[in-house]
């Protein structure tokens, strides 16, 4: 087992995967030298850091209205469980309102414990994180 090749490459601690191609390139490069995409600004752990309690305070407070989903740029999840809300409230007096109702929270309990335990992606797909 021992002569198996590590595929894997792993980047050094100045360096980061770009966006578009998944290149290794430097932390501080704004354009990808190999595929020429613009990075995204995702310099400093602190940026990070902030970005993941926002999404995780976003969740808590209008995680039912799909806040946290509008911050990380999935729109289209986040006009989903506005809607499933909205309509669930309004058809609330039929017993598929509260099915509606009972989705938005399945979504709400499913995406807190991804942010909580660091595997919530954002519209890109690049994972928040905390640190
Ligand atoms: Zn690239």
């Amino acid at each position: 087992m021992s002569d198996v090749q590590e595929t894997k490459v792993e980047k050094k601690e100045n360096e980061k995967y770009c966006s578009s191609c998944g290149a290794i390139i430097k932390k501080e490069a704004v354009i990808c030298p190999k595929c020429g995409v613009q990075q995204k600004n995702m310099d400093g752990d602190n940026d990070v850091s902030k970005k993941w309690l926002t999404t995780l305070l976003l969740c808590i407070f209008l995680g039912t209205i799909g806040g946290h989903n509008f911050y990380v740029g999935k729109t289209k999840k986040g006009i989903l469980m506005l809607v499933l809300l909205v309509a669930g409230i309004v058809f609330a007096a039929a017993i598929v309102g509260f099915a509606g109702i009972a989705l938005v929270f399945v979504l709400w309990v499913v995406d807190l414990i991804k942010i909580l335990s660091g595997t919530f992606t954002d519209g890109a797909g690049n994972v928040i994180k905390k640190e």
